[in-house]
């Protein structure tokens, strides 16, 4: 059985995300998402909210799950079986890092390998920070995030709002 990893914050999923979501699973027999829970990096929602979200999205996928986990991606690799880790490609800019990550993670398992995606057009210039700071000043970031979860992601900042 191949099984491959889709790791990210997810902070929140948007569709670009999604986008690479169903095209890796077409890929693979399995396709297990995971949110990285990293203590040094302060997400807007929790580890448990982003996987809910993520379960919203990927509803009428059956051959894709959603895991939290931290620590090592070659370590969360083994624990899921997986051989295949996908990331996507937005820009010149993503492939100088990703490159790097991917070459580290091949020396600590030469058996695991990095496939990537490159992003559709139109999702090209989206990321979550950009829902994340649209949301923060009242704009419109329905376009670009799954109708699914945009209630829940103005909900929550809209009780951040409150709260400041
Ligand atoms: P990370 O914090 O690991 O970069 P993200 O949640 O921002 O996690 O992204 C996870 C993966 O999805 C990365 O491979 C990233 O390049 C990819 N990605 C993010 N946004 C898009 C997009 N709009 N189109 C294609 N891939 C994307």
């Amino acid at each position: 059985m191949r099984v491959g990893i889709y790791p990210g914050s997810f902070d929140p999923v948007t569709k670009g995300h999604l986008d690479i979501i169903r095209r890796s699973a077409a890929m693979v027999d399995k396709l297990v998402i995971g949110v990285l829970n990293n203590s040094k990096k302060q997400p807007v929602f929790s580890a448990a909210e982003r996987k809910q979200m993520l379960e919203m999205v990927i509803a009428d996928l059956p051959n894709v799950s959603v895991e939290v986990f931290d620590g090592l991606l070659v370590d969360f690799a083994k624990q899921q079986d997986a051989k295949i880790i996908f990331r996507g490609l937005r820009a010149v800019t993503d492939f100088e890092y990703e490159l790097q990550i991917a070459q580290l993670n091949r020396n600590l398992n030469p058996e695991l390998d990095t496939v990537f995606l490159v992003t559709s057009v139109e999702y090209a210039y989206l990321s979550s920070s950009a829902v994340r700071e649209l949301a923060s000043y009242g704009g419109d970031f329905s376009n670009l995030v799954p109708e699914q979860i945009q209630t829940l992601v103005e909900e929550k900042y809209k009780k951040k709002k409150a709260s400041n």
